[in-house]
């Protein structure tokens, strides 16, 4: 395949973008060689500045579950944006969008919109810590919760206490207030309840994790993460940026059958634009501003045009609840196709899998947490990601991320993944 454009493209980017992109990510820093410049989408297919095809499985990182330029989605952004695109006032849309997502979602009342999945989270811990008047919070190794910077910690040298920031410009002041557990590991949670008794307002976690590679959660692992917070009243926060309207209509609440305090939602709840929001029973978001004290704003917050995507969105999936269903048997004939390759050709793998997201991992032992993770061979991936690239699939580039399926996928794009799997695995 010829990148020659990209390649233009991209040197012109790196001129007046830090890295060419506006989301790290997205310059392959961790596969190397050129990033894809996309002309435009459609279905299950991306089109690049070079007429390159191919079949997409990131789907703008799980926003679309229906695949790019999704009619309805495209018609009501459309029609919306006839009639203004912003007025900093209050319209119905937003009611309805909130009557519809409450009805879907188990445990909430009220829902709060923000811009992104990073606001999202952001205002979660804000108002959890309002709420429950303490300062720290838990957090797992691994998990993501967007860029701000309670949530950009890593483990430090004396790592069951507190962790240091991993980004410059996090200070320590910020990083002493959260904690870093371990995926999976409920006596690491412990270790700090017991630490820091009566201190922490609430534990954040990715109930089926995306961001370190796909990785399930334990069987009861999030009941006794329920429990744990109950007992100390501490509040369970569940980012379903990615899970939210992806893994059901009630993300991971329904089918886990285990209620969060608050719920954070990003991707699928803005149909591909950008929307963010998070919501909890009347109790907790009756403390958020302009009726309690907890302060959170935004300009473009509740967007009508964001709302109007993010509402045929929601309102599809509420009538098409198929699609579940039909997402978790393609994902599944993926995994079967993609392991029957691999154990032909001795390679090494793991691969986990949840309804629509899906991770292969090039290892030998299972991935259960960040650490089993970073043993994962790196260079293996890349191997595969530029073979696989190289005929026409495009994968996340980097071995941390999920696969997000998308329903526009036909059981023939399929067949075409696992047999471009089959022609590169002599390279692995
Ligand atoms: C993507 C993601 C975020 C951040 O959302 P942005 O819209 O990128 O800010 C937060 N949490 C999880 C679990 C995510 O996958």
């Amino acid at each position: 395949m010829i990148y020659k454009r990209s390649s233009e493209l991209f040197s012109q980017a790196q001129k007046v973008l830090p890295g060419g992109v506006n989301s790290p990510v997205r310059a392959f820093n961790s596969v190397g060689g050129t990033p894809i410049f996309v002309k435009k989408a459609q279905g299950a297919y991306l089109y690049d500045e070079d007429g390159n095809q191919f079949i997409d499985y990131i789907a703008s990182w799980g926003p679309l579950l229906f695949g790019h330029t999704y009619q309805p989605v495209i018609d009501a952004v459309i029609e919306r944006a006839k009639r203004g695109t912003s007025f900093g006032m209050p319209t119905e849309i937003e009611t309805q969008i909130a009557e519809l997502a409450v009805k879907m979602v188990p445990n909430i009342d009220k829902i709060r919109f923000v811009n992104s999945g990073t606001e999202a989270c952001m205002s979660a811990i804000r108002l959890a810590r309002g709420y429950t008047n303490r300062e720290k919070i838990i957090k797992f190794s691994g998990c993501y919760h967007g860029h701000s910077d309670s949530f950009l910690i890593e483990a430090g040298s004396g790592a069951v206490t507190f962790g240091t920031p991993n980004s410059p410009g996090v200070t320590q002041g910020t990083a002493k207030d959260t904690l870093l557990a371990q995926y999976n590991d409920i006596q690491s949670v412990e270790k700090l309840f017991d630490a820091n008794k009566n201190q922490i307002a609430a534990i954040i976690i990715e109930p089926v994790a995306g961001n370190m590679g796909c990785v399930l959660p334990r069987k009861n692992f999030l009941k006794a993460l329920r429990q744990i917070c109950t007992e100390n009243q501490s509040l369970l926060i569940f980012d379903e940026v990615m899970t939210g309207f992806r893994l059901a209509k009630g993300g991971a609440q329904e089918v886990f059958d285990i209620q969060a305090d608050i719920v954070t939602f990003g991707k699928v709840i803005g149909g591909g634009l950008p929307v963010g929001a998070f919501a909890s029973r009347n109790e907790i978001m009756n403390h958020l501003a302009p009726e309690g004290r907890v302060y959170q704003a935004g300009t473009l917050s509740g967007n009508p045009l964001a709302m109007s995507a993010g509402l045929a969105m929601l309102t599809e999936i509420e009538n098409n609840s198929q699609v579940f269903d039909s997402l978790a048997k393609k994902t599944e004939y993926l995994h079967k196709g993609f392991e029957e390759i691999l154990t032909k050709n001795n390679i090494p793998f793991r691969i986990n899998r949840f309804g629509s997201m899906m991770s292969l991992f090039f290892t030998e032992e299972d991935v259960v947490d960040f650490a089993s993770s970073c043993k994962s061979n790196q260079e293996k991936f890349r191997k595969y990601f530029h073979g696989m690239l190289a005929e026409g699939i495009y994968l996340p580039p980097s071995g941390f991320e999920s696969y997000f399926l998308n329903d526009a996928l036909s059981y023939e794009d399929l067949d075409k993944t696992i047999q471009a799997l089959e022609k590169i695995s002599k390279t692995l």
